[in-house]
């Protein structure tokens, strides 16, 4: 049962400068981003320079050393305005940033993660392959161990011989959220086999992946979010990193993943919340100024009572996501708290958006508007960090530890 959740006065001012950051910096560029199907690279290395990226991460490594209610308001304010600026967000602190900080070496955790908090480096976490989606444990990608010489296309020749050896990797990801622009990915292999289907996978970090012989960005995968979004579709074909790019211990990374989709959840909780906000705000305005039969359109009690459906389920979506965010900040593991914010946010972001367009007619249909852009970004969030039904599951199994 979620218990409580606490606000503090500071996080309300958190979520006003946020606020005032994006309508600056962020929103005025979307539309030229999203026409022209351009990545918005320098908005998002800004975002780091401006602190936004490693908000929950300790100082000592770059972060903010903020908590996760502060992670959850960012990532909901960026996603208000532009689901893609959240997103970057949320694959920083997620699915890579958490690992690195839990169990990352010093010298990943200050030089891998420093950078990532920076802005410096945009990082990107290949786990899906064309046959292991919702069951991750089926990839196929491997990493072995070989001892020969260090190959001389490796930025790292120093370290790699002082270590006597490498990993070398070879496979077919899918759905790699900014892997074509990506300077680091943390990349899911299997290292080895063990009694479950999920031993023997670990975390290899490659930075700077674009230099390096054995890597392939087959494609960007066309999809309902449009270019900006960079969904690609890699290849590793012997790409070789230094042994010590091995992220934690060695066939415990499926561990690692699961501890890092509580958070990658939350983030896409908070995302959810960001698009149904935004799409019930935009819809809000345009009911008051569309008018129709001679009086403005949210005068007609079917369309005022679709704005008091979309309010009501945006602020029970947030509700439920930071009291997620807030016991993680007192240290419970929020498994099944994420995965019931992250289902039930997402479902309402879809909802909300889709109501958004049909109270915006004709218009709503139109890129002219934003919503039907919030009715594309929804969809994704229903998709990613485990399907709503895969969400479900994972609510379902825990329903009767409690
Ligand atoms: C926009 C976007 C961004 C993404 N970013 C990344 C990324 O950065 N890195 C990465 O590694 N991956 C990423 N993914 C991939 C994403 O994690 C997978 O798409 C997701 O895990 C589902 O896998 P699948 O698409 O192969 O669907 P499948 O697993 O084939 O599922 C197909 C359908 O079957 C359902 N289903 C499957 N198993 C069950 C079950 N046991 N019970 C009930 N229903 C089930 C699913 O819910 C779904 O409706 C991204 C995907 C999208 C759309």
């Amino acid at each position: 049962m979620i218990e409580r959740f606490d606000l503090a006065e500071r996080h309300e001012r958190h979520r006003a400068a946020v606020r005032d950051y994006c309508e600056a910096e962020i929103e005025p560029h979307v539309e030229r981003h999203e026409r022209e199907g351009t990545f918005p690279e320098e908005i998002v290395r800004e975002m780091g320079a401006a602190g936004l990226i490693g908000i929950p991460f300790p100082t000592d490594v770059g972060g903010e050393g903020e908590d996760y209610r502060s992670f959850a308001i960012t990532v909901e304010e960026l996603a208000r305005t532009w689901k893609l600026t959240a997103g970057a967000v949320n694959i920083a602190c997620g699915l890579v940033g958490y690992p690195l900080e839990g169990f990352g070496t010093d010298r990943q955790r200050e030089e891998w993660l420093g950078n990532i908090c920076a802005g410096e480096w945009i990082p990107a976490f290949a786990l899906t392959e064309p046959e292991a989606g919702s069951d991750a444990a089926a990839l196929q990608t491997t990493a072995e161990r070989d001892t020969a010489e260090q190959s001389p296309a490796s930025p790292e020749p120093t370290e790699a011989v002082q270590d006597g050896d490498e990993w070398i990797i070879d496979g077919h990801k899918v759905w790699t959220t900014h892997g074509a622009v990506a300077d680091f990915l943390l990349v899911v292999a299997r290292t080895g086999e063990g009694d479950r289907r999920h031993d023997g996978i670990s975390l290899i970090g490659v930075p700077n992946p674009h230099e390096r012989d054995g890597f392939e960005v087959e494609r960007n995968i066309p999809c309902m979010e449009g270019e900006a979004a960079v969904e690609s579709e890699l290849r590793f074909d012997g790409l070789r990193v230094p042994a010590a790019n091995l992220v934690g211990e060695e066939g415990r990374g499926f561990r690692y993943i699961m501890e890092g989709l509580d958070i990658g959840r939350l983030g896409t909780a908070a995302q959810g919340v960001g698009i149904a906000q935004g799409a019930f705000e935009a819809s809000r305005e345009f009911a008051d100024e569309r008018e129709q039969f001679g009086k403005p359109i949210r005068e007609f009690q079917g369309i005022g009572f679709k704005l008091a459906d979309m309010a009501s389920e945006t602020e029970a979506a947030r509700l439920l996501t930071l009291a997620a965010a807030d016991g993680r900040d007192r240290g419970e593991r929020i498994t099944k708290e994420a995965a019931i914010a992250k289902t039930f946010a997402t479902d309402v972001a879809m909802e909300v958006a889709t109501e958004a367009v049909q109270i915006h007619g004709s218009r709503g249909y139109s890129t002219d508007y934003p919503v039907e852009r919030y009715m594309r970004e929804a969809k994704g969030t229903q998709i990613y960090d485990g399907t709503n039904e895969v969400n479900r599951l994972v609510v379902l199994d825990r329903l009767y530890d409690d």
